[in-house]
């Protein structure tokens, strides 16, 4: 029988995880090698979507997280972390445009909520946008899209497990497994505390091929870096998340706005001495096109840049559940954690008891990256 488990990791998979198993009354030791949201999901654009997210079965995973997000934002009261205020996205250049349109026939014909708007309706929706700055037409309002600030998240999530009886430990790194006879028996942390375990959950974020090293388990993972940077308070009410052209941006709690885009993350420089740094002519190009964007906002300043690590198995896809080989050691990993902790962090917590019903995580197991022949 499954008593004592414990999770690897405090960012929203590991906090997603942890609420679930205490509430289904595990007793559970979550364990981080910093604190609480000190990983990626302290720096995350946190996008909730379900329309970036192909094949079909992660389309599904994501639609899923976004319900999840939904209902448990209606059951907490002040639950002030989760935003369902939309996104507008379009495109410039033709073969962009094309993109755009086969991703919405794409998601559309799976029935997930899409619309193509004007520029004056985009204009109802946003109003302090630059109307120069938008195409005629093809903006696309995708309404149930939203975003989530993930300390808040976490914090309510770690604090729901530890009132049902979690500990919590941090500043304390994993690192080993003790594996026997084909069973995790124990965690063994820097402090030099061992702690047994009936089942081990890895939630570390960019870490996890290193968790399941000690486990024996090669994960593949292709991590990438994102630059996020983040601005002075505005004074101009933004709703929605944007992808624009030249910047995406969001809301951001502090007041501010969240800015980021695929081409600053090619502006990381590594020093010599191993320092990591996002290129500042690329941060500034891109408060720029947030300034064009909402001409309001041309007295915000840079207030600071982050560097993060996507955590992306080697596929894309996420790994979630049971690893074959070693049954009572399981995964809870992947990019878009922001949409998807909520959801496939209670799928796995499920199984972790064996409550899980049929099979909703076949998609993502393990198993795909092991050799057919073995
Ligand atoms: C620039 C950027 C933009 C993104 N945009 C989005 C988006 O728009 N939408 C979306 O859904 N997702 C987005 N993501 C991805 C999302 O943020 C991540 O998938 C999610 O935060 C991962 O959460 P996690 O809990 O798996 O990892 P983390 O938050 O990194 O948590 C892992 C934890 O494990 C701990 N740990 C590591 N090693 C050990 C060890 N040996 N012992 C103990 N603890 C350990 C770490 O300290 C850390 O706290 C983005 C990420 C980045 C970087």
């Amino acid at each position: 029988m499954v008593e004592n488990v414990v999770v690897i990791g405090a960012g929203v998979y590991g906090a997603a995880v942890s609420a679930s198993l205490a509430r289904r009354g595990a007793r559970v030791i979550v364990v981080d090698a910093g604190v609480p949201a000190g990983g990626t999901s302290g720096s995350t654009f946190s996008w909730t979507n379900a329309s970036s997210k192909q094949p079909r079965s992660y389309h599904d995973l994501g639609v899923a997280g976004m319900a999840a997000h939904q209902k448990l934002a209606a059951e907490v009261p002040h639950s002030d972390w989760y935003h369902e205020g939309g996104n507008l996205q379009w495109a410039a250049g033709d073969e962009e445009r094309e993109k755009l349109r086969r991703k919405v026939a794409g998601v559309l014909s799976y029935g997930y909520e899409a619309h193509w708007l004007s520029r004056a309706e985009a204009l109802d929706l946003e109003p302090d946008i630059d109307p120069a700055e938008l195409p005629a037409d093809e903006i696309v309002h995708f309404p149930r899209e939203g975003w989530v600030e993930p300390a808040g998240l976490i914090g309510h999530l770690l604090s729901s497990a530890v009132s049902q009886g979690a500990e919590l430990v941090t500043n304390d790194a994993v690192i080993g497994l003790e594996v026997t006879a084909g069973t995790v028996r124990g965690v063994r942390l820097a402090s030099g505390r061992r702690l047994c375990a009936d089942a081990v959950v890895n939630c570390a974020g960019p870490q996890a091929s290193m968790i399941a090293r000690f486990a024996g388990l090669d994960l593949p993972m292709r991590n990438t870096r994102g630059v996020l940077v983040y601005t002075s308070p505005v004074t101009v009410p933004v709703s929605h998340v944007i992808h624009a052209p030249r910047v995406h941006l969001r809301p951001d709690g502090a007041g501010g706005l969240l800015l980021h885009t695929p081409a600053i993350d090619g502006a990381v420089r590594v020093s010599e001495s191993g320092e990591i740094s996002a290129d500042r002519s690329a941060v500034e190009d891109i408060l720029e096109a947030s300034r064009a964007l909402y001409p309001k906002t041309r007295a915000a300043a840079v207030e600071s840049v982050r560097i993060a690590e996507r955590p992306i198995p080697g596929d894309g896809l996420p790994v979630l559940g049971r690893a074959v080989e070693l049954p009572n050691f399981y995964f809870a990993v992947s990019h878009s954690g922001a949409t998807l902790s909520v959801h496939a962090g209670d799928l796995v917590a499920a199984e972790v008891l064996g409550e899980d019903r049929g099979d909703a995580l076949a998609a993502f197991r393990f198993e795909r990256f092991r050799p057919a022949s073995r």
